[in-house]
């Protein structure tokens, strides 16, 4: 029977497959106690496991070419560093030994310990990483049970099958991708995940937080992934398959239709040429924001090679990391944004603060940079290393006053002279912008436009703190609004401020990708859009059909509204008139 359940796109688009259960964390274990002449045999049957679980990670690994290979390489690394930490293992072996619990007892008992600990830290990141420890015994535990039947290893081959599980690891999310997995479904899970942005990046349809997934599906059965709507249909029945190769259909029009759009220029229909830049967050990033013509990396999110790792990368690493994107971009500029760390981004080296009671207003962005000045040093270093391969700018996160675009410009200044000094080749000049994302620097634009040579609006962060309301509370949805005029007023006063100053000012947060808002944002006058590059077509299709001179002209008196419904009427009205 037709069963519908619903979840959040993590990954937009719509798969139709059967499903394939993979439960790692509901663990059915023997409990009967081992007698004592068979804990030693139990003690090699858990080590056997131990060993195929790292021999499966070893394999996934070298099975990672190119772009994947260094994305999802870490994630592999960290789940090997698992399988060998030393109080995890005897921890395990003592449960066996002293304890007597069979070998997935045992592992159960250790998830359970581990899980509890994740699971009382009020950190985000640490707390997903909690997953990390779910996959990695489930893993193992995979692996004892493979020993037992065969039936397991049902799991490799994954042709044509949608995903079902609680949560997927980045590794397998790769791994399974090269196997032909259509669409994941996981029952838990979060949109800002590592492997939901691995989907985004895969076009892998994926839809999280379906409660009742693992027990409304059965293995086999067939599924219809909705990421367009947020649905999972169990047992289509003809009707949601007629809908599905409608959706195939058009899906396949629109994309060839926009594929002629890539080499296109970006003009408005009254002629009028607007920039189009994308956000990278990993290298594959990068391949698509060329294919696509866009006009360079409007913001490359560097916070994400601080998020991959344990440790922090020094500035070898990331000297290497930044010219691979100058030169992946062929000379087109790109704009380095400077650590982003804290709020919901903590990294696993520590930088970030713990337990602040608000830390969505505390201590992130150029604030911790400042804290640690040699980190940020080796990052300014980085960065000025690597523009000698191409057009680099720098950009800072969190900028609430002036005073911090003059130290970081300080620092900038001292780096230069250092590498100088040290017989570095550096380039004649560095553009530094400061993001607009707090209302303080937003009202108070003039005095950072002095001390920046671009602006780059960051509308992720500055409508949540201009309308006080947590972008990742999904309970706040409607309070968290791109169209409410307050917010309207200050986009309007930051990008008449710049274009008065002479200074380009581009537009990064997810407003700039969704076509929705194209006419809104043209009215307002900006000329620069970073957004997935995944979007850059279907904004520049947009953009081509609206009139520039017959939006600025609204512009006036878009401000002047009181009410989003104003907002979108004074919109439509003039969209319909042209
Ligand atoms: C923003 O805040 O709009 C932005 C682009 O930065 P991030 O989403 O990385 O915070
Ligand atoms: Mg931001």
């Amino acid at each position: 029977m037709r069963r519908q359940l619903t979840g959040a796109i993590a990954a937009p688009g719509m798969a139709l497959g059967r499903a394939r259960l993979v439960q790692p964390n509901i663990f059915h274990v023997d409990t009967t106690p081992l007698r004592s002449e068979e804990v030693e045999a139990e003690i090699e049957h858990l080590h056997m496991a131990l060993d195929t679980a790292r021999q499966e990670l070893h394999e996934l690994r070298g099975k990672l070419h190119g772009a994947l290979a260094r994305e999802v390489g870490d994630f592999i690394d960290a789940h090997s560093l698992l399988l060998d930490d030393q109080e995890l293992l005897r921890g395990l072996d003592e449960l066996v030994r002293v304890g007597h619990y069979r070998a997935g007892a045992a592992l159960k008992l250790q998830r359970d310990r581990l899980a509890a600990v994740f699971d009382a830290m009020n950190d985000p990141y640490l707390k997903s990483r909690g997953e990390d420890i779910d996959q990695v015994i489930g893993r193992v535990m995979a692996a004892l049970q493979q020993q037992a039947s065969a039936e397991e290893r049902k799991l490799a081959s994954r042709v044509g099958e949608i995903l079902v599980s609680d949560t997927v690891a980045p590794a397998d999310m790769a791994n399974y991708t090269g196997h032909g997995l259509l669409g994941v479904v996981g029952s838990a899970g979060s949109v800002y995940s590592h492997s939901a942005i691995l989907a985004r990046s895969f076009n892998l349809p994926m839809l999280v937080g379906v409660r009742d997934a693992l027990s409304a599906i059965n293995d086999d059965d067939l599924v219809l992934v909705d990421g367009e709507k947020g649905e999972v249909i169990v047992h289509p029945t003809a009707q949601d398959l007629q809908r599905y190769r409608t959706w195939q259909r058009e899906a396949a029009n629109e994309g060839r239709r926009l594929a002629r759009l890539a080499h296109a220029p970006t003009k408005t229909r009254d002629g009028v040429h607007l920039r189009l830049f994308a956000n990278a967050e990993q290298s594959s990033d990068i391949a698509q924001a060329r294919n696509r013509g866009a006009d360079g990396i409007g913001l490359y999110r560097s916070e994400f090679l601080f998020l991959r790792q344990r440790g922090l990368p020094g500035e070898e690493e990331q000297f290497i990391a930044y010219r691979d994107v100058l030169l992946g971009m062929g000379g087109l500029p790109v704009t380095i944004r400077t650590l982003d760390l804290g709020a919901d981004k903590a990294d696993a080296a520590g930088l970030v603060i713990r337990g602040e009671d608000n830390p969505a207003l505390g201590v992130r962005g150029v604030r911790l940079s400042l804290r640690y000045p040699d980190v940020f040093s080796a990052q300014l270093r980085a960065i000025l290393r690597a523009g000698v391969y191409g057009t680099v700018r720098i950009l800072v996160p969190m900028v609430t006053h002036a005073g911090e675009m003059a130290a970081v410009r300080a620092l900038v200044r001292q780096a230069r002279e250092d590498l100088r000094r040290q017989g570095h080749e550096l380039p004649e000049r560095i553009d530094i912008g400061a993001m607009i994302e707090v209302p303080a620097a937003a009202i108070g634009v003039r005095s950072i436009l002095e001390k920046s040579d671009f602006l780059a609006i960051g509308t992720n962060d500055l409508a949540q703190y201009v309308l006080a309301a947590d972008r990742n509370n999904d309970a706040l949805g409607d309070l968290y609004d791109p169209l409410h005029p307050a917010l309207l007023r200050v986009l309007g006063h930051v990008i008449s401020a710049a274009r008065r100053a002479g200074k380009p000012v581009s537009l990064c947060g997810e407003i700039a990708g969704d076509p929705i808002y194209a006419p809104m944002l043209v009215a307002l006058g900006l000329c620069e859009f970073s957004m997935h590059p995944s979007q850059l077509l279907r904004v520049r299709d947009k953009l081509a059909n609206l009139d520039h001179g017959m939006l600025r002209a609204l512009a006036p008196s878009l401000v002047r509204c009181y009410t989003r419904d104003a907002v979108e009427e004074q919109l439509r009205e003039a969209l319909e008139r042209h």
